[in-house]
C-alpha cells in the first residue's frame, strides 16, 4: 500500500518514494542539551517515532539519525552561569533525554552524533561554501551569503528579497544561532572565538561552528548527501530548516533532501509554552504528579501531528484513564483467548479487512487518531474472537508504541480460583446464600468478582 506523508517542500501531501528500494534515510534535529527536553520536544520525538515505525510496518529499513547538539550559544550562556565546563554541563541533560525516550517506549535511533565530535566535518561544509563563493569571511567569522543562493526560502516561503540583505551592498548579517522568523540574513557559519568560549582551530582562523552547519554536516555525513527524509518541528522551518537546504546544497551542488516533513506545536492551557507563564513542564514534572509517561504517548496520539496539541492536565488525566483501560481490556482478552480458540472464516475475512483499515490510517499521512479509535473498536468487538483481537492489537502496537504486548496481569491465587469455581457450582444450583458466602471470601482474599454475561471475571480489589 502507498505511504503517503504531508512534503512541506511543495505544501501537499504526496505518495512516498524512497531513494533506495525499501531503505529510508531519515534525519531528526535532535535535542540541544542545555535542560530537560520539554514536553513539546518530546511531542515532537513520538511523532517521529511514529514516522519511523509506519516506514518499518511498510517494510522499509529506517536509517535514523539524530543529532546531539552539546555546542551551541545556549549551552555556552547557561554553562557560564553554572562555571562548569560545557562536557560536564550538558552530560546530565544528555543522559535524560536517553532516559525520556526510553521511558516514551521510543525506538532507539541508528546513530546520535554529537556536534563536538564532528567540528571537522563542519569544517570541510564551511570550507567547500567558501570555495563555491557562497560564504564570506569577515572578522574571523564566516556568514553564508544568501543573496547568492538563488533559491534562497524555498522551504519557509519566506523571500530573501523580504530580508535587507538581498543583492545589497550593505549586507546585514546575523550571529546568533536563533533569530527573527520573518527576516532572512545572512547567517553565520563559524564564530569567531570570544573570551572563554570553547573554541576549535579552523584554516579560518580560532573559533567554533553556527548551529545551522552541526546539522547539515551530521546529517550528509551519515546519510550522505541526498537522502529522504528530515523531520523536525514546524518552528525549525526558518531559518534553521532552510539555512541546512542552503548549506548542504550550496556545498553539495545536488538537492538536499527529498521530503521535510515537520510536526506542529503543543500549547498548554491554549497558550504557548514560556519561563514568563512557568508552563514549560518536563517529563519529570510529569512523573512527579504521578503520570505513566506513556500517557503522554497516548495524549501524543490522539491529535493528528499537523494540528496544534493543547496540553491540560485534565486532558493527560483522560489519556491515563483510557490507557489503563485498554489496558485492563486487553489482560480480560489475554485470559479469555486461553478459552476460546477457533478461529471462523468470517473472523478471518474481518480480521483481514481491520488490518487493511489500519495500514490505510497510519499510510494516510500518519493518521494516528484513526487509528487509535480503530484500535478502540477492536477492543470492544462483539464479532471478533479474543485470539484475534489480541493478535491485531499487538500487530498495531508495532506502530503506536504503547507497549500492549508488556502488560502484565496480576496472578490469581490457586485457592481464589477454586473458590471462584465451586461459586459458580453453587449458583448453579441456585444456592445463593453459600454463593455469597464464597464471594464474602474471595473478596477477603484481596479480589473482586464480576458475573458478566459471558461468566465470572477477577479484579484485583
Ligand atoms: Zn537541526
Amino acid at each position: 500500500m502507498a505511504v503517503k506523508f504531508y512534503n512541506f517542500l511543495i505544501r501537499k501531501k504526496e505518495t512516498f518514494k524512497s531513494l533506495r528500494p525499501k531503505q529510508v534515510g531519515f534525519y531528526a534535529c535532535g535535542p540541544t542539551v542545555y535542560d530537560y527536553a520539554h514536553i513539546g520536544n518530546l511531542r515532537t520525538y513520538i511523532f517521529e517515532d511514529i514516522l519511523k515505525r509506519t516506514l518499518e510496518y511498510n517494510g522499509y529499513k529506517v536509517n535514523l539519525v539524530v543529532n546531539i547538539t552539546d555546542v551551541e550559544d545556549k549551552i555556552i550562556r547557561e554553562s557560564q552561569k553554572t562555571g562548569k565546563s560545557i562536557s560536564d554541563f550538558v552530560k546530565p541533560y544528555e543522559k535524560a533525554f536517553f532516559e525520556d525516550l526510553k521511558k516514551l517506549n521510543i525506538e532507539k535511533a541508528w546513530k546520535y552524533p554529537k556536534a563536538t565530535k564532528h567540528i571537522k566535518d563542519m569544517i570541510k561544509l564551511i570550507a567547500a561554501l567558501l570555495k563555491n563563493g557562497l560564504a564570506y569571511e569577515t572578522g574571523g567569522s564566516v556568514y553564508f551569503d544568501i543573496s547568492k543562493f538563488k533559491s534562497y526560502g524555498k522551504l519557509s516561503g519566506l523571500s530573501a528579497r523580504s530580508g535587507s540583505a538581498f543583492g545589497g551592498k550593505n549586507q546585514s548579517r546575523i550571529d546568533s544561532d536563533e533569530y527573527d522568523k520573518t527576516s532572512a540574513e545572512d547567517f553565520v557559519l563559524w564564530k569567531v572565538a570570544k573570551n572563554n568560549e570553547p573554541l576549535w582551530d579552523a584554516p579560518f582562523g580560532k573559533g567554533r561552528p553556527g548551529w545551522h552547519i552541526e546539522c547539515s554536516a551530521m546529517s550528509m555525513k551519515y546519510l550522505g548527501n541526498t537522502f529522504d527524509i528530515h523531520g523536525g518541528a514546524v518552528d525549525l522551518i526558518f531559518p534553521h530548516h532552510e539555512n541546512e537546504i542552503a548549506q548542504s546544497e550550496g556545498a553539495t551542488g545536488k538537492t538536499f533532501v527529498k521530503y521535510f516533513i515537520e510536526g506542529e506545536h503543543l500549547s498548554v492551557n491554549g497558550e504557548k509554552m514560556s519561563k514568563s507563564l512557568g508552563n514549560i513542564f518536563n517529563l519529570r514534572d510529569l512523573e512527579a504528579k504521578k503520570f505513566d509517561p506513556l500517557a503522554f504517548r497516548y495524549l501524543s496520539l490522539t491529535a493528528h501531528y499537523r494540528s496544534k496539541l493543547n496540553f491540560t492536565w485534565e486532558s493527560l488525566q483522560a489519556s491515563q484513564n483510557a490507557l489503563e483501560k485498554l489496558r485492563e481490556a486487553i489482560i480480560e482478552i489475554k485470559n479469555e483467548q486461553k478459552q476460546h480458540s477457533d478461529i471462523l472464516e468470517n473472523v478471518r475475512v474481518l480480521k483481514k479487512h481491520l488490518s487493511k483499515e489500519f495500514e490505510k490510517y497510519i499510510n494516510d499521512d500518519l493518521d494516528m487518531p484513526r487509528a487509535l479509535a480503530l484500535l478502540w473498536e477492536i477492543v470492544k468487538s462483539e464479532k471478533l474472537n479474543p485470539k484475534t483481537k489480541y493478535n491485531l492489537i499487538i500487530d498495531f502496537d508495532k506502530v503506536l508504541g504503547l507497549n500492549l504486548g508488556k502488560i502484565k496481569s496480576e496472578k490469581i491465587p490457586v485457592i481464589v480460583l477454586k473458590l471462584v469455581k465451586e461459586r459458580e457450582k453453587c449458583r448453579q444450583e441456585k444456592n445463593f446464600t453459600k454463593s455469597d458466602e464464597l464471594r464474602k471470601k474471595i473478596e477477603s482474599l484481596g479480589w473482586l468478582i464480576d458475573d458478566s454475561p459471558s461468566g465470572p471475571k477477577l479484579k484485583k480489589n
